[in-house]
């Protein structure tokens, strides 16, 4: 029977099949020959010692033994052309993970987006990096595979169910993405690559049947008796169904707004805020693999640090190797950051959102706002920032030994963020007590990451989309809104997820009780 081994080895062993089997020979106390193929299961990187080694755990099939590559298909979806409507608002992962699973279950999703499909997304990309314009509708969170389409596309979670994350990432690899996703403790896609996956799951959605409708704004949800009915899009049309799956993600705040509006159960949700930091990728690499140059066989290294600061957590989030700084306002008269990389990492600089966790009481300025206190707080300094450096998509710019010291820089070089900067003190972008934690807490990880805390880094801000600022309650066990029913909040803007992976759990999951609720009905 072919055999599980863990297996510590060096880079060049690791990047090497020959190699490798020579290794495992030595260890089993057999010729390589021997070896008929060996499967990597797992692979890490253990950066703790100054020898970096690479832990796999794999699959070691000798001559003779039965072996048969892993193949993944696709489910088998039929034609949902003339079955039951669901409506699914929002193609973000959440939407069209909600959306195959639809299909899956024999129910037809009739998707809407209010942005649009990935090509014509690109030219409005353009539009805000060259021309300072957002479009309201289709930016880098808004538009068909939602916020995570131009990302660097982590595809990591801490969802503790593994069976979930593993169907997430095989259907990933059916769509496109490469099986090494499978393996990789820390896998990613890339910005380069992601575009073509959704696309292809569009193409699948209609191919079965589904409808996926873009530049398609829902505008108000039709609530009768406490029963959802259908929805109006922003050119006046309705679509009637009685079960809807709210996937709009953390920026729709019209969505917000709406459900405000109407008196549709919404409750203010605590959140973290911050800045995006850069440096330049050798820095970090030497930082993390305890070297002066990483070499060809390591990847650009990624960091990930957490520290209490003033009685509260300042972490670093999103971290981007070798990548870019992203324009991410959602509206005209704010600036919002994020980041992104190309699959290969290969760009200079390594850039992560370094955060504060937020609480309740800090959005009591914006108590009159109600359920909404935490989205004006969260607008307000999104405003300020835009106010303070110039009122383009320019974003307010420090050096950080700057920030720790309350001074302003007197140049910022050129940064990976195409629109530009502008030099501020930072100061002035936070309230007192979010800016006194980020300047203790640069100083606490300049000690635990000798050299991290550099003027060759630069802080951009704000980083305010880490999650939703409003959480759209839902029961427990059905999922379903606890006071509309038919309605499934869904998806990271509901407040039920965090990354592209989580999101699409979400997704799976209301589908999944979509169909109880039919089955239940149906056997009653
Ligand atoms: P979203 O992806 O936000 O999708 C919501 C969709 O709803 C959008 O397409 C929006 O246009 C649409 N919508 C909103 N309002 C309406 C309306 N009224 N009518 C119709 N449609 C509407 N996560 C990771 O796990 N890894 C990463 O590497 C990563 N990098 C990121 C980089 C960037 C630049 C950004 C912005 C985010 C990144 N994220 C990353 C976060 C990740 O993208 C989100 O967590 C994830 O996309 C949430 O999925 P969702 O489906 O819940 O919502």
């Amino acid at each position: 029977m072919p055999q599980e081994h863990l297996l510590q080895v060096s880079p060049e062993i690791a990047a090497n099949e020959m190699l490798l089997k020579e290794h495992l020979g030595k260890l089993l106390k057999i010729s390589p020959k021997e070896i008929q193929h060996v499967s990597i299961l797992k692979r890490s990187i253990d950066a703790r010692q100054k020898a970096i080694k690479i832990n796999l755990k794999v699959v070691v099939y000798l001559k003779g033994e039965p072996f048969e590559e892993n193949k993944i298909q696709l489910p088998d979806y039929g034609n949902v052309a003339n079955a039951q409507e669901v409506i699914v608002v929002g193609a973000g992962p959440a939407g069209l993970f909600a959306a195959l699973q639809l299909i899956e279950l024999g129910l037809k999703p009739i998707v809407l987006e209010r942005g649009k499909d990935v090509r014509g997304r690109r030219r409005d990309l353009k539009a805000i990096n060259v021309d300072h314009l957002v479009n309201e509708d289709s930016n880098y969170c808004f538009g068909e595979g939602g916020a995570g389409t131009y990302s660097d596309g982590k595809l990591y979670t801490r969802s503790k169910k593994r069976g979930d994350v593993t169907r997430i990432l095989e259907l990933l690899v059916a769509y496109g993405a490469t099986p090494d996703i499978l393996v990789e403790a820390h896998p990613h896609i890339g910005t380069n690559k992601l575009p073509q996956i959704i696309q292809d799951i569009r193409e699948k959605i209609i191919e079965c049947g589904g409808e996926v409708l873009f530049e398609t704004r829902v505008t108000d949800i039709l609530v009768k008796n406490n029963e959802v009915q259908g929805i109006v899009t922003q050119k006046g049309d309705t679509i009637l169904a009685n079960k809807m799956i709210l996937a709009t993600g953390h920026s729709a705040r019209d969505i917000f707004e709406l459900l405000d509006r109407k008196k549709i159960f919404i409750e203010a949700k605590a959140f973290a805020l911050g800045v995006r930091a850069e440096h330049p990728q050798s820095l970090i690499d030497s930082i993390q693999y305890s070297c002066d140059y990483r070499g060809e066989l390591l990847p650009p290294a990624p960091y990930s640090i957490v520290k209490q600061v003033g009685g509260r957590g300042m972490y670093s989030f999103c971290m981007c190797p070798g990548g870019v700084i992203a324009p991410c306002a959602t509206s005209p008269g704010e600036v919002v950051t994020n980041g992104w990389s190309p699959s290969k990492r290969d760009q200079a600089t390594a850039n992560s959102g370094i955060v504060v966790e937020l609480k309740l009481e800090d959005f009591k300025p914006f108590a009159k706002f109600g359920a909404l206190a935490g989205m004006e707080f969260q607008k307000s300094i999104e405003q300020r920032a835009w106010h303070l450096a110039g009122e383009t998509q320019k974003v307010p710019a420090q050096r950080m030994i700057d920030f720790t010291q309350s001074k302003v820089s007197s140049d910022i070089p050129k940064t990976s963020y195409v629109p530009g900067t502008t030099s501020v003190e930072m100061g002035q972008v936070f309230p007192g007590f979010l800016t006194q934690i980020l300047r203790e807490g640069f100083s606490e990880f300049g000690k635990s990451m000798r050299g991290y805390l550099t003027n060759d880094a630069i802080l951009h801000a704000p980083e305010s989309r880490t999650s939703s600022p409003v959480r759209i309650p839902r029961d427990p066990i059905t999922y379903e809104h606890l006071q509309i029913k038919g309605l499934y909040p869904c998806g990271e803007g509901a407040g039920y997820a965090g990354g592209i992976i989580s999101a699409a759990i979400d997704g799976e999951k209301c589908a999944l009780m979509i169909g109880e609720s039919l089955h239940k009905k149906t056997s009653i």
